[in-house]
């Protein structure tokens, strides 16, 4: 390569590389290298894990990087360079928990008197916060269908600081029109916050759809093994990132270092394995389609999905690895379904290597009212599918299969005794 096409050279008689503290420009590169690459001869090539609660002070009130880990840590401080960089936005702030990621954001933005817009269709601990912990402090929250732009404006009153929407959303995947939700709020004295636990930054970018903030369940895809609980807000507004990292503070909720440490090596293969997931979940779902044993099939690649043209508007390189999907034989069908799988488990989680299969009726959305959950499609058969890294055909084969099951345990169960009885006076004949 010549010197003048050559990037990391200049065109000078004297080549140089460009500095090391060059900003890799692409988002998968700043997830593997972070903002500025590891240098130095003998340096360990990956961040160490900085497994302590306090650290050195030299003399009363000097400036010191971090103090005490419940306010920062290197290792936790590694991974939020990364996840902010992700998104080109300032340094992430990462949490104990996806929903302690919740609690300071509504703790960030509202108070005793105000209001919040939640979308009405979001993972069940979400909406047990607004409405058990946060409703007797005095803080209001109207639950609306977010995958209409004109309800989220309709609810939006002057007392409202939040709109949090979840896209696609938990666990039957209506999808919110971010850039539409975010044409609402700007100017309403609102911050939009976007759940985007089930896309990540590797395929909806929400930030530069106009969001404020986003918001995740690192212990989904983004860590990826089902190895540790984890949430992270993200914003480019340094304001709002001081006020959350006081939040985080005083409420003592930061990530701790082990766990930050392994989600920051989920992170560095998060693009790469969105992929895969995305691409194994569209093999499930065509696979799937049309099995007599199902309502519904949901997936954002579908073509019959409802939401098809805002789909392809909004995600890049795919939809995702979930798969929802609805059994027409109800609560008695789902159980039939789950007890037939071999290779998939039937676990309360998303995002990892493993696929999994959650039942949100009973398990994720226990606690939503169930007006609140027929509302949003969840029924008695509604199976939620995290499409893992295993064999794409394996997966096939033992999710037909356990299908084909369900669907004759149901048959059985209402014909059966019918033939059964048809039998036996066949029998007497
Ligand atoms: N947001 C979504 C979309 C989720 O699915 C979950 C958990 O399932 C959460 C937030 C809460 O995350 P955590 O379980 O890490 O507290």
């Amino acid at each position: 390569m010549s010197s003048s096409t050559d990037p990391f050279v200049s065109s000078q008689s004297q080549p140089e590389r460009k500095p090391a503290n060059m900003h890799p420009a692409r988002a998968a590169t700043r997830a593997v290298h972070g903002r500025v690459p590891r240098r130095g001869h003998g340096a360990p090539l990956l961040a160490p894990i900085v497994q302590g609660a306090t650290f050195v002070q030299e003399e009363p009130g000097a400036a010191c990087a971090h103090t005490y880990s419940r306010a920062s840590n290197p290792t936790v401080a590694e991974l939020e360079d990364r996840l902010g960089a992700f998104e080109d936005a300032l340094p992430a702030l990462a949490f104990a928990s996806g929903l302690a990621a919740t609690q300071v954001l509504a703790l960030a933005c509202l108070s005793a008197g105000d209001h919040a817009v939640v979308g009405a269709a979001s993972y069940g601990g979400t909406v047990r916060l607004f409405a058990q912990i946060l409703a007797p402090l005095g803080i209001r929250t109207s639950f609306v269908d977010a995958s209409d732009a004109r309800a989220v404006a309709t609810a939006i009153e002057p007392r409202t600081r939040l709109v949090l929407i979840e896209t696609p959303a938990n666990p039957a995947l209506s999808l919110a029109d971010i850039a539409a939700i975010a044409a609402v709020t700007r100017g309403s004295g609102a911050l939009l916050a976007v759940d985007n636990t089930f896309l990540t930054a590797a395929i909806q970018r929400p930030l530069d759809l106009g969001a404020d903030v986003t918001l995740y369940s690192t212990t989904k895809w983004i860590e990826g093994h089902h190895a540790t609980i984890g949430g992270a807000l993200v914003t480019r507004d340094e304001a709002l990132r001081t006020r959350l990292a006081f939040l985080r503070k005083s409420l003592g909720c930061i990530q701790a270092p082990f766990d930050a440490w392994l989600t920051l090596q989920g992170l560095k293969t998060l693009a790469l394995r969105m992929e895969a997931h995305s691409e194994a979940a569209l093999r499930v779902a065509r696979a799937a389609h049309g099995h007599p044993a199902l309502a519904r099939v949901i997936y954002p690649g579908l073509d019959d999905f409802p939401q098809r043209a805002l789909a392809l508007r909004q995600h890049r390189g795919g939809h995702g690895g979930i798969v929802t999907v609805d059994l027409a034989g109800g609560r008695a069908a789902a159980t039939a379904f789950v007890r037939a799988l071999r290779v998939v488990t039937l676990a309360e989680s998303l995002g990892g290597v493993e696929t999994l299969a959650t039942h949100p009726e009973t398990m994720t959305h226990g606690d939503v009212p169930p007006a609140q959950r027929a509302a949003t499609g969840i029924t008695p058969g509604l199976v939620r599918l995290s499409i893992g890294l295993e064999d794409p055909e394996d997966l096939v084969d033992d999710i037909v299969g356990a299908l084909d099951v369900a669907h004759d345990v149901v048959h059985d169960a209402v014909y059966g005794a019918a033939s059964t009885a048809a039998g036996e006076v066949t029998n007497v004949g």
